[in-house]
């Protein structure tokens, strides 16, 4: 951290400064111009807002030194999130999944090969369920996707089967070995999903529940952290963080979209966060083009580009009948055109020295 001092500030202003920053355990060193002096802060700044070794900077006390006389501007340097970060932990983490369809009965997100998580936006009958199950399996897709507990913009739309839909799920791995991801949407939920699912997914709008944060950071099952619709990058690690903190490692990352002024598509599909994630983050990233764009005909470019960028995998809607189903229709993939985009993701995954896990 460094603090800029106001132009011509009194030697009693730099001193207050000194001995704020003496009294919690740091130390301020001193870099005096001919007109302005700043003042480099050396220790980390920790959660109990002293030295610490362990977390990432805390930011109140940057925020006490703004308010401190004569202090024009304090510059934060080292990253606010340390546990998620590149520079904490340089090899790149690997989240390992039970799978029985595939040939060692675990896929590993993360490494040389895409992932392919496909399925339906949420679970509506055990019928939709398993014809998706079984079409995406056939094509190559090793993680089943589906919503149980479904987030809703309006109240009044279909909030999924609850338990029921969790209870298909299990049937679905059962029959076809896939594992399993679904949506977790409070801390109470979490017990009950966790005895379900394979994997945990945070959706957009709980990205800052803190306490869904936390609650999942002190499980062991894998988390995947959607981006909020309306989070900076930073603010997407944080949250990483927040799980990561609690003693959780296992936090695979996905990027959704965001809000932008466009409308032609239903979020702007950031691609560039993908390469900004694997230079910031050891953690894995993915993508959901269909979210990312909210429109079935964008999800195959969006889907090679997102590989091409570097994502790990991939997560799909897929329904059987798109024009019938309860919930994100119009961006879901017909059983026919899954199949055509899994060679098409074969061929950019090789392109790029990468192979695809099948099975
Ligand atoms: C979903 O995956 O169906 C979903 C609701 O995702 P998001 O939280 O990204 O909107
Ligand atoms: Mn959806």
């Amino acid at each position: 951290m460094i603090v800029v001092m106001q132009q011509h500030c009194s030697d009693e202003a730099i001193e207050h400064v000194m001995t704020f920053l003496k009294d919690r355990g740091l130390s301020g060193h001193l870099s005096q111009g001919v007109e302005r002096t700043i003042i480099g802060v050396l220790g980390a700044v920790g959660p109990s807002g002293t030295r610490t070794t362990a977390g990432g900077v805390n930011p109140a006390i940057g925020e006490a030194l703004e308010g401190l006389p004569c202090v024009e501007q304090v510059v934060i340097v080292s990253k606010p999130y340390k546990l998620a970060s590149r520079e904490f932990h340089p090899e790149n983490t690997i989240v390992e999944v039970r799978a029985p369809c595939t040939t060692e009965g675990v896929v590993r997100i993360g490494e040389t090969a895409v992932v392919m998580m496909a399925g339906p936006c949420t679970v509506e009958s055990e019928k939709q369920l398993m014809t998706t199950a079984e079409a995406v399996r056939k094509e190559g897709a090793v993680i089943l996707r589906g919503g149980a507990f479904k987030p809703s913009t309006s109240p009044y739309g279909f909030r999924g089967m609850g338990e029921e839909g969790l209870k298909l799920l299990a049937k679905a791995r059962d029959e076809f070995g896939m594992a399993i991801i679904t949506e977790v949407m409070t801390p109470t939920d979490v017990e009950l999903v966790c005895e379900y699912a394979d994997i945990l997914q945070i959706g957009t709008r709980s990205m800052q529940n803190y306490m869904l944060l936390d609650e999942v950071g002190r499980i062991e099952k894998p988390i995947l952290l959607k981006r909020g619709m309306s989070a900076t990058i930073e603010e997407w690690l944080l949250a990483a963080e927040y799980v990561l903190s609690q003693g959780n490692p296992r936090v695979i990352l996905c990027e959704r979209g965001i809000r932008t002024f466009e409308r032609m598509t239903r979020n702007t599909m950031d691609i560039s966060a993908i390469p900004v994630i694997k230079r910031l983050s050891h953690l894995p990233i993915i993508a959901d083009p269909s979210q990312g764009t909210g429109h079935r005909d964008l999800v195959s470019a969006m889907s090679l580009a997102s590989v091409a960028a570097g994502a790990d995998g991939l997560l799909i809607e897929v329904h059987p009948n798109p024009d019938e189903a309860l919930k994100d229709g119009a961006q879901s993939l017909t059983l026919d055109q899954f199949k055509s985009l899994m060679p098409q993701v074969q061929l950019v995954s090789t392109a790029i020295g990468r192979t695809v896990v099948t099975g």
